[in-house]
């Protein structure tokens, strides 16, 4: 048995019991009214003592706390480690840490989403499973299908990174590339899978996949109780709106005293929810959809490269919420910050990641961050799978003959 109460919408207020919706609020048109879980606190409370007793293995540690009944499908996602960071703390002028997802068993947070949507599809009696991906959720969601045993449909833009279309399909997934952005691939796997019956893993409009992204502020609330900053990637603003989530519940259960305030930050090239955050806080235009680009993102860290946000009004309270702030950064400081990343702690993150640490950089000379804070910023996803974009921020390898001929004096 589950410790759900309810699905809740987030825009008329209604309620539903688990059986009776499987996505959004019938109430309104496409994805309009998504559905947010919402549990037996009390329950929940009661379980928790057991769960924080111990040490946290992978996400299922957190299994009270989560809306799947029966065996859960296990991959390794979650119960990743948060590295202390002191040399890119130094070039960045604060306290840094890195929540390091990177380890993630396809090698992206989107794992976390996929371990929960599969295992209640699975639940459900579903044979197949589908997404529209900018390439981290399809790599995801295929691994997990495959270790369900379930068929896996996924659309992805054509112009995809080559590794990023070769991993869903040694998973064993069917990869549809659409020629258009990630906007007309998320349409045609919304209409796809609703004729055909398959279940559609995507966060923007599955309440569950959304549940597996709270398990990170979970973590970052038991890692990091005294984080003044969490610094994350924006692209469809799913995750973000997760992980606070998962650190609200946190507070509120009163595991820890407070929440960290969340930076956001997205690339110049997609800046959607940025925008809509700033008018937000103006008050001059609030809920307006400026930003937003129908023809899709222009950016090299293709995993935020999203025009039209999804979850851009469920993100931007979230950043409300916790205080926090949004910045945009070019591709060069992207590039910047992935080689910093790399070179000074050994993680080697895709740009959508490295976006956060240059976020950092950003705040940090605008005052909106104070010199010593106490900042993690969430490495998303490996940077192995786009090898191609990591090119352009390294040296060249410097070519040696056997006899040792061409070896720099002063290395
Ligand atoms: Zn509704």
């Amino acid at each position: 048995m589950t410790l759900v109460e309810a699905l809740a919408c987030e825009r008329c207020g209604r309620r539903y019991a688990p059986a009776d919706v499987e996505y959004t609020c019938p109430e309104h048109d496409g994805v309009a009214g998504i559905l947010d879980v919402r549990y037996e606190y009390d329950a929940v409370s009661d379980e928790l003592a057991g769960v924080l007793d111990g040490p946290t293995e992978d996400l299922w540690t957190y299994e009270p706390l989560l809306p799947v009944d029966g065996e859960p499908v296990r991959l390794g996602a979650g119960g990743t480690d948060l590295l202390d960071a002191p040399a890119l703390g130094d070039a960045l002028g604060v306290d840094a840490l890195v929540k390091n997802e990177t380890t993630n068993p396809t090698g992206s947070n989107k794992d976390r989403g996929s371990a929960v949507a599969v295992s209640r599809a699975r639940q459900q009696g579903h044979d197949v499973v589908a997404c529209a991906s900018t390439g981290n959720a399809a790599a995801s969601l295929a691994g997990y299908a495959a270790r369900a045993g379930l068929d896996c449909r996924i659309f992805v833009p054509a112009d995809l990174p080559e590794a990023k279309a070769v991993q869903p399909r040694l998973y064993g997934a069917t990869v549809l590339g659409v020629d258009g952005t990630y906007a007309d691939a998320y349409e045609l796997c919304r209409e796809v899978s609703a004729e055909r019956g398959w279940y559609n893993r995507n966060a923007a409009m599955n309440p569950y996949a959304v549940e597996g992204k709270r398990t990170l502020g979970f973590e970052l609330a038991e890692q990091a109780p005294d984080a003044d900053w969490v610094a994350m990637p924006m692209g469809n603003g799913c995750s973000l709106a997760g992980a606070w989530k998962g650190l609200r519940e946190f507070e509120r259960l009163g595991v820890v005293e407070d929440t960290p305030k969340l930076l956001g930050v997205q690339a110049a090239g997609a800046t959607a929810i940025h925008d809509r955050f700033v008018a937000e806080s103006d008050d001059s235009d609030a809920g307006s959809r400026t930003g937003e680009r129908e023809d899709g993102g222009d950016t090299t860290a293709d995993s935020i490269d999203v025009g039209v946000p999804h979850n851009a009004g469920k993100a931007c309270r979230a950043l409300a919420e916790s205080g926090g702030d949004a910045v945009v950064v070019s591709d060069e400081a992207i590039r910047d910050a992935q080689r910093l990343l790399g070179e000074c702690e050994g993680v080697f993150a895709e740009p959508a990641s490295a976006a956060a640490v240059a976020g950092i950089r950003a705040a940090v000379d605008r005052g909106t961050v104070a010199p010593g804070e106490r900042v993690v910023t969430v490495a998303t996803g490996t940077g192995l799978k786009d090898s191609a974009s990591a090119r352009e921020a390294v040296d060249d390898v410097i070519s040696v003959d056997a006899a040792g001929q061409g070896l720099p004096e002063d290395l």
